[in-house]
């Protein structure tokens, strides 16, 4: 290997968890190439498909801080002190996270998280950014990656000495790693999907603020978060058996009516008929790795390495401490790479696992046990 300065590091995906990551590793002097397959988000009309907004807490902070970008990111985000309760009665209740010292989490728009990362990452002059580029193979053995330029369908080879499988939970590059010998993996999908709908700024402002909305329903939940423009991304969890029961507009509006009912005219009736018309539930993914990372200089961080049910809002907020995580190591071992994936993996392995189930296990808590006296939720436990 080269010495500090002259290491090429590959980091392949451009989102949340890869642009941030690009810049941690921009930041220890690397020559860093970022490697995305989507258009430049800067340049394009937000895609729909993933939340819009995410509620962003002290374990992402902790990361923007050390990188000089958190007050930046927080002056746009929207302070949630508690949950609003919506419950089928019509009797609302706040519910503050930490009445003693208040504090709170912030939703944050995805796309803006996305650019302000994205910017802060092209400031630096050691690192290159190639959107339009698909990982297409890795070859584990050899370090060697094969990118499609989407927009002229030629291929290119790449080498790094280190490289960072930051692709997401369908990652390329952990597909790679998983074909290796002794390279443990597990992926449940759950029989729950989701739909996102918006209220729009004008009914918006009916709204309780400063508060993530929950409308717990035992078997489903609806939640919402809040924009910048009073606007609020709300979404729907519930069994792919229902959505498909919801195939008229009569069968949506009444589902509504009867679960839902002071969201109807917020959501608007005829907006609610489209959504449900135009979108179809997305699927929810949990998934698991016994490491890392393999050999001496391969790694997957954030969802790639552990993506969850979104249940605990802790997906990309796990995925920002991967980072700060991976630049503190390489800080204590001298940028050793072989002693620093080991280490990776050793540290973080637990812990990933643990937020995967604690994030399954909120799903339970906000759509249910959030409604019910503690005494209750305990037998509910002593009953298991
Ligand atoms: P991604 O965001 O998936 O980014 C991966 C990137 O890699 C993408 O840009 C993709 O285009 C690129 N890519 C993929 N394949 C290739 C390839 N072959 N070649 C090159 N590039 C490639 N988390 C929270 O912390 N708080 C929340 O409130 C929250 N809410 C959520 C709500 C929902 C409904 C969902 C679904 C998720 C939520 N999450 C939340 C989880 C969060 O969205 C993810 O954990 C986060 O996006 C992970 O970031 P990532 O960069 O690892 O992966």
């Amino acid at each position: 290997m080269s010495t500090t300065t002259q290491y090429n590091v590959i980091v392949v995906g451009g989102g949340l968890v890869g642009s941030l990551c690009a810049l941690f590793m921009a930041k220890r002097g690397y020559q860093v190439s970022l490697y995305e397959y989507r258009e430049d988000p800067r340049a394009t009309e937000f895609a729909r498909g993933r939340s819009i907004n995410l509620a962003l807490s002290n374990r992402a902070r902790r990361a923007l801080q050390e990188v000089g970008i958190e007050e930046r990111i927080l002056k746009c985000g929207i302070a949630m002190k508690g949950r609003y309760i919506h419950n089928i009665n019509g009797k609302n209740k706040s519910i503050l996270y930490d009445p003693r010292t208040r504090q709170c989490i912030y939703s944050v728009s995805r796309n803006y998280l996305n650019q302000e990362l994205l910017q802060e990452v092209e400031r630096h002059l050691n690192v290159r950014t190639y959107f339009n580029h698909k990982l297409i193979n890795v070859d584990v053995d050899q370090g060697r990656l094969v990118f499609l330029q989407t927009k002229n369908n030629t291929t290119i080879e790449t080498y790094g000495d280190l490289l960072i499988g930051a692709d997401g939970a369908f990652s390329t590059v952990r597909r790679a790693l998983q074909q290796t010998p002794l390279f443990n993996f597990s992926q449940t999908y759950i029989d729950h999907g989701y739909i996102e709908m918006n209220i729009n700024s004008q009914s918006g402002r009916a709204m309780v603020p400063n508060h993530l909305h929950i409308w717990p329903r035992g078997e489903f939940m609806m939640i919402a978060l809040p924009n910048l423009d009073y606007s609020w991304t709300v979404t729907l969890f519930m069994p792919f058996e229902r959505f498909k029961e919801l195939n008229s507009p009569d069968k949506v509006l009444d589902f509504f009516k009867k679960f839902f009912p002071d969201s109807v005219e917020l959501l608007g009736k005829r907006q609610l008929v489209e959504d449900f018309a135009n979108t179809k539930p997305s699927p929810l993914v949990s998934i698991k790795c016994g490491s890392y990372h393999v050999g001496e200089n391969i790694l997957i961080i954030g969802d790639a390495a552990h993506a969850m049910v979104p249940f605990y809002g802790q997906g990309m907020n796990a995925g920002f401490e991967d980072c700060l995580l991976l630049d503190s190591i390489l800080e204590d071992c001298n940028d050793n790479f072989p002693v620093a994936l080991k280490l990776f993996t050793e540290s973080r392995r637990e812990d990933a696992h643990a937020i995967c189930d604690l994030a399954m296990y909120n799903y339970m808590e906000m759509r249910d046990l959030v409604t019910r006296p503690s005494y209750l939720i305990r037998k509910k436990f002593d009953d298991f």
